[in-house]
């Protein structure tokens, strides 16, 4: 895995065990070589991985929306910073430079961002694993959710799948290497067959 992208909250959270679980993220990242994704602010968790990465001499790219930099919340000590013209293409660059995603705690655009990436995964846009940061059970809720979805025809088991939860950093990296069995773009093949 050459890069993972990590989303993240903009705001710190008030938990500090969200803080340290992000920070060994970000230096577990650039420990193994990885080059670090992420949408370029400064504040919150997702200052904290691109920090504990830079930190640990690992390379981190910051995709940020141009509207972002003006408001003056850009990382600006980053080398690799690139800016674009939306949050729409500041996803697509995310997910091209990446070759797989991790959600840490955060709000709804830490959702939405992971939403759309499995998502892809699902539909055969890409194929790239999905995983949660699952501190002190933050992501349980989701997960139960997710279940109930499949539970009642809403998500495939086989989707399921793309997603990994590990409260470990180095376990969850690990484990976002795996392959994936979604083999096909199984909706799109499902409307082929209708
Ligand atoms: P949330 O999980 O709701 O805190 O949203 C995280 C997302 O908020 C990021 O991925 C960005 O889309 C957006 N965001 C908010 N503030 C900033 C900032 N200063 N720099 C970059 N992205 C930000």
């Amino acid at each position: 895995m050459r890069r993972v992208c990590v989303f993240c909250g903009s705001s710190a959270g008030t938990h500090a065990a969200h803080v340290e679980a992000v920070a060994r993220l970000g230096h577990e990242i650039a420990t193994r070589g990885i080059e670090l994704v992420f949408g370029g602010g400064a504040v919150g968790l997702m200052g904290v991985v691109a920090n504990a990465a830079l930190a640990a001499g690992g390379h981190v790219i910051g995709v940020i929306p141009h509207a972002m930099m003006a408001r003056e919340l850009a990382h600006r000590s980053l080398p690799d910073l690139r800016v674009v013209a939306s949050m729409h293409e500041r996803k697509a660059m995310m997910a091209d430079l990446s070759d797989g995603f991790v959600a840490a705690p955060g709000g709804f655009g830490t959702f939405e961002e992971l939403c759309e990436a499995v998502t892809w995964t699902q539909l055969g846009l890409h194929r790239k694993r999905c995983g949660l940061l699952n501190i002190d059970g933050f992501y349980d809720p989701l997960l139960a959710l997710m279940q109930r979805a499949s539970d009642d025809g809403f998500i495939r088991p086989a989707s399921l799948d793309i997603l990994v939860n590990d409260v470990d950093p180095a376990r969850l990296l690990d484990r976002l290497g795996e392959p994936i069995r979604v083999a096909e773009p199984i909706w799109l093949r499902d409307l082929e067959e209708t």
